[in-house]
């Protein structure tokens, strides 16, 4: 396989503790993402970071990488060289409204803190300054709460701390596999061409636009029957499914 991209989220699997590149997950330093984002480098590799993170930040870590293409807010936006897609179906920007506006709007953000009063609150401070999702944190059942929304869903972007998830409240539409998909056919690239990394549900749902999926082995093991589980944890698992990708393996 001519491995032509890699898809990959950034907080608990490209980065280590304390969101560093620079970091495995128990905060020792590593160079083996390094090393990994070099070997894509030489071999003509576009990487695409896939993110849940604003859009600002995403552009920052993808400017650091040097890549022009990255999703952000859960596939809410998808940005190729410098020009923004919203993947947001009927919640477009308009007069100076953002999409995070427009949510508001319905009601929903404030009905799930009210109804999950205990269980759900803002996830604060990086729910300020939104321009797409609603971020909150705590431990509610998605499937259960996604039956009571209309054109909106909550997604469950991983464990924060223990038993604790941060959850975005994102149009529908919105999903990274959605936008793995129009950065795909945007540039041209075969599914079998492409693999994507990452440690979440939302991540595991992109398994079915590329030609192989890793989830690095700190994903929640409820996840690790449906698709290839590297040995290395965060960043260093990254670097294993990179370079066996490009080894061909
Ligand atoms: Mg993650």
């Amino acid at each position: 396989m001519a491995l032509r991209c890699v898809y990959t989220d950034l907080d608990g699997t490209l980065l280590g503790k304390g969101a560093s590149l620079f970091r495995d997950g128990e905060g020792e330093f590593t160079l083996l993402p390094a090393r990994a984002l070099e070997a894509c480098h030489r071999a003509g590799v576009e990487v695409v970071l896939k993110s849940g993170r604003r859009r600002a930040q995403v552009m920052e870590d993808a400017r650091l990488m040097g890549q022009s293409s990255y999703i952000f807010e859960v596939g809410s936006g998808l940005v190729i060289d410098g020009e923004t897609t919203w993947l947001t179906g009927a919640f477009l920007p308009s007069e100076g409204r953002t999409v995070h506006q427009l949510i508001a709007e319905t009601g929903a953000p404030e009905m799930l803190l009210r109804d999950y009063a205990g269980r759900l609150e803002h996830h604060s401070p990086w729910h300020l300054d939104r321009e797409v999702s609603h971020l909150f944190r705590g431990s509610v059942e998605v499937g259960e709460v996604n039956a009571r929304l209309e054109g909106l869903r909550l997604v469950d972007n991983g464990e924060i701390g223990a038993g604790t998830h941060a959850y975005h409240l994102v149009p529908a539409e919105s999903s990274k596999a959605a936008a793995v998909e129009r950065h795909m056919r945007a540039r041209a690239y075969p599914p079998e061409h492409c693999i994507a990394v990452g440690d979440s549900r939302e991540d595991l749902e992109v398994a079915r636009c590329v030609g192989e999926f890793f989830l690095v082995a700190n994903a929640d093991p409820s996840l690790h029957g449906e698709a290839t589980v590297t040995e290395g944890s965060h960043g260093d698992g990254f670097y294993e499914a990179v370079v066996g990708s490009l080894m061909g393996r």
